[in-house]
């Protein structure tokens, strides 16, 4: 796959997490009716929800994924360590929302320096497969790399088969489409993902959208094939309520995979943040590179795909302003 397919697919995972997690925080812990009987289809970043949120602001999940991504382009030999100190740096510094088990993850760390707590019943959330995109892009050649880190930095806060499982599967569905993957070739990652976890099976999508990671990954997987573009993926998600910033952040990852950049609307992209826009773009070629194969050349690297994002965002210059970060040193 060309270079620059790659860089375009992989910057929409990121900025689809993003943007998932911006639109899906507004509506957070509300349910579909209520967010029905207020906004009918929740579709822009507005901002507000339980937390206040400004427009386009993130929350935990963008930012432990920029945390993560910071700490293995600053170890680019993996140190489990270090990335549980830069969760926990984060932590410290008062982050506008942190999940309870990873809170409790990382007290624990910087109690007693272990990276995992024992298995435990209560460690079935979504906090680990939120937030493991960064490994996903930097071992995209590498199963083993792949598993072995993302049960490492999943562990430091959540040790559960179900966590496992999910942070496991979610990953793989995402690197099969980052590869060049196609829809029906990420539906083959899903079924054996699915194989091996039934309770994780989309068909039917059961009414719960809560922070169980069971429920998550159903809500994001009907999400992901009940919708045709990556507009339409987020907006499912997000609308089912519950944590429906977690299900929108990997609703938008999976669908980003797969449209890239191009399929993030415009109006999204205007409104997020632009200090997580920067640190995505900084991060995704940098996080790439040390992924092994699918490593940009040096020079000319985003023409066509400058061109084809000119085209239909010219006016705003943001997705090439993107392109010319993301093609830095
Ligand atoms: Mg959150
Ligand atoms: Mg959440």
């Amino acid at each position: 796959m060309a270079d620059a397919v790659l860089m375009e697919k992989a910057l929409g995972a990121y900025v689809g997490l993003a943007v998932g997690d911006a639109l899906g925080a507004s509506v957070e812990f509300m349910t579909a009716g209520e967010i029905a009987a207020l906004h009918g289809v929740h579709k822009d970043l507005r901002g507000g929800g339980w937390l206040r949120l400004n427009s386009g602001e993130v929350t935990d999940d963008t930012q432990m994924s920029l945390v993560l991504g910071e700490a293995i382009l600053a170890n680019p030999a993996w140190d489990t360590r270090r990335v549980a100190g830069a969760f926990s740096l984060w932590l410290q510094g008062r982050p506008v929302d942190v999940g309870n088990t990873c809170r409790r993850g990382l007290r624990r760390f910087m109690t007693d320096g272990t990276l995992s707590g024992p298995p435990n019943e209560g460690d079935a959330g979504n906090g680990a497969a939120m937030r493991n995109l960064p490994v996903v892009l930097s071992t995209l050649h590498d199963d083993e790399a792949f598993r072995q880190r993302s049960l490492e930095q999943a562990h430091i806060t959540h040790n559960h088969r179900l966590s496992d499982a999910g942070t496991l599967g979610l990953g793989e569905m995402t690197r099969v489409l980052l590869k060049g993957g196609d829809l029906a070739a990420a539906v083959r990652a899903m079924e054996a993902m699915v194989a091996a976890e039934p309770s994780f099976n989309p068909r039917p999508w059961r009414g719960c959208s809560s922070g169980y990671i069971v429920d998550t990954v159903r809500t994001v997987l009907d999400a992901f094939l009940n919708s045709d573009s990556l507009e339409e993926c987020v907006v499912r998600a997000v609308n089912r309520g519950g944590d429906a910033d977690t299900t929108g952040a990997l609703a938008g990852q999976l669908a980003g995979a797969l449209y890239g950049l191009r399929g993030v609307p415009v109006r999204w992209l205007r409104k997020l943040d632009p200090v997580v826009l920067d640190r995505i773009r900084r991060q995704v070629p940098a996080l790439l590179a040390q992924g092994g194969r699918g490593m940009p050349p040096a020079h000319g690297r985003h023409e066509n795909l400058e061109r084809k994002a000119g085209e239909s965002r010219s006016q705003e210059g943001l997705a090439g302003g993107i392109m010319e970060c993301a093609a830095a040193p």
